[in-house]
């Protein structure tokens, strides 16, 4: 049931009222090194940035927020402080409104990762109170083996949140 593939070492998915997203290889890069492969590894995540695209693809996500100081990170918790914001503020300024907030990624102490109801709140919490453009947000998790991929719709009755993708690292 899951739609992503692996084209030319990118990530993409096939979605509906949008088009093509895909992944670039360099953030598939910057993903794969959150990995909490030790016992030690605290969970990670931060902000997923991306360009909509006139040509060639609706939307490439190829850029990320890293952990931040003012973050709390836990073996099995993580805490998304608001710094992330001004980072993408800036990123977006700099771009000239180019590159923008898509969505959110953490990693997970777990070969293939599925979501908590605490991810699900923060998920919903960012549907619904979060500025981007448009009506979707992409929602990655890092596991030990696989990264996958959740799309979050705003709709007009109700929210949507579905498994859109799965990846393979590559050991
Ligand atoms: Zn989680």
């Amino acid at each position: 049931m899951v739609a992503g593939h692996v084209v030319d070492k990118e990530w993409s998915f096939e979605i509906k009222n949008l088009g093509l997203v895909r992944v670039s290889s360099s953030l598939l890069t910057k993903l794969r090194a959150y990995r909490q492969l030790t016992p030690n590894t605290p969970e990670s995540g931060g902000v997923l940035v991306g360009m909509y695209l006139n040509s060639g693809g609706a939307l490439l996500i190829n850029e990320l927020t890293p952990p931040q100081q003012t973050d709390k990170q836990g073996r099995h918790t993580y805490y998304r402080s608001k710094s992330h914001h001004d980072l993408v503020r800036a990123i977006w300024k700099k771009s000239k409104h180019h590159s923008t907030y898509v969505g959110l990624w953490h990693s997970h102490p777990e070969p293939v990762p599925t979501y908590s109801p605490t991810d699900k709140t923060d998920w919903l919490n960012a549907i619904n109170y979060s500025k981007y453009e448009g009506n979707k947000l992409f929602f990655f998790i890092v596991g030990q083996t696989h990264a996958r991929a959740w799309l979050g719709v705003n709709r007009r009755f109700g929210r949507k949140i579905e498994l859109i993708g799965e990846y393979k690292f590559d050991d």
